[in-house]
């Protein structure tokens, strides 16, 4: 990025806006944490309720320890493996922190994302930028710049172009509790939880790590991620005529109404990248809805994430 756009967007985010940056999992809609105006903007333009708590982005574990009351040696230990990436720790938060932030919970999430452009921005500004995914609150994510200007016709923010975001799916979550030495997965992403698992117990074995129980992090809503059109997912040897009827009468198409299918490549890295992307472009063609059929190698754990987002995207799970 040039001196000049550089420049520009500071002043936008010192002003009091809000600014669309890349990151390597998906596009953020980012504020100064030091801006109540922007933080606002935040919640008003994704049309997002409150009790969904922000990530904060940070440029590396120095700023991180300026957003938390305490910095466990294990998340030191976590952050210096996998950060700037695409992990994010909830930690005891900082109470100088604004709870438009957290949702006025205790705790915070912080990650430092791997893209140079938005690490430049951070580090430039020297605060942290609070940022959740840019575009309509329970809507499908943006993996690109055009998905961002697409989502918000509107606008009146500066949408920065990065490139294509090379993850493509939200970060690997996680909670942090010191005191009971325990780790618990609230999200999948695209960090495995096994790679986690190895490295907790690497710093120190007497950690427990867990996948954490549904509704353990707020704002992880059942439905979210949505396409413009159902998806269904079709769990299923035999997708039939007949299922294909059940479809139109669930969704009250016509019977002539047909779906497309959603493809995606067979590595796991190569198909998160593809997803959200592949979902807005299929929503835009002249069908009724997309259907999607889970293969059995996607049950191995490098797709955790991606089940995820599919099982949230959709509409509809036909699996017998
Ligand atoms: P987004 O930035 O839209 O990808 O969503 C951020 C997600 O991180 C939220 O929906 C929560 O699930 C999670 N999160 C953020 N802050 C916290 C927190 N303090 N405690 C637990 N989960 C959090
Ligand atoms: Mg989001």
């Amino acid at each position: 990025m040039d001196k000049q756009e550089l420049d520009k967007v500071i002043l936008s985010l010192t002003e009091g806006n809000v600014v669309a940056i890349p990151t390597e999992t998906v596009y953020g809609l980012a504020a100064s944490i030091q801006s109540e105006a922007a933080l606002k903007k935040i919640f008003s333009v994704k049309n997002r309720p409150f009790f969904d708590p922000l990530i904060v982005h940070v440029s590396g574990i120095e700023m991180a320890k300026s957003v938390v009351s305490s910095w466990p040696s294990i998340a030191n230990y976590l952050a210096e493996q996998f950060w700037p990436g695409p992990f994010t720790m909830v930690l005891p938060k900082s109470n100088t922190l604004n709870p438009l932030i957290t949702s006025g919970l205790d705790s915070v999430a912080v990650r430092a994302p791997a893209h140079p452009i938005t690490l430049e921005i951070i580090k430039t500004l020297n605060i942290p930028l609070a940022a959740p995914s840019a575009n309509q609150f329970g809507k499908t994510s943006p993996t690109s710049a055009d998905h961002v200007k697409n989502s918000f016709p509107e606008r009146d923010f500066l949408v920065l172009d990065g490139g294509p975001s090379l993850i493509g799916i939200e970060s690997t979550v996680v909670s942090i509790d010191e005191k009971n030495k325990l780790i618990k997965l609230l999200r999948p992403g695209t960090l495995s939880f096994s790679l986690l698992q190895e490295k907790v117990f690497k710093f120190d074995s007497e950690y427990k790590i867990e996948k954490s129980q549904k509704g353990a992090s707020p704002g992880l809503l059942e439905n979210h991620y949505q396409p413009e059109i159902p998806l269904v997912i079709v769990d299923k040897e035999d997708f039939s005529n007949k299922d294909e009827e059940h479809i139109q009468k669930i969704f009250q198409l016509d019977h002539l109404s047909k779906g497309v299918e959603l493809t995606l490549s067979k590595s796991a890295n190569l198909a998160a990248r593809e997803l959200y992307s592949e979902l807005r472009s299929l929503s835009n063609t002249k069908v009724s809805y997309i259907f999607f059929k889970y293969k059995e190698y996607m049950k191995e754990e490098s797709w955790d994430g991606i089940r995820d987002r599919l099982k949230k995207a959709s509409s509809l799970i036909i699996d017998s």
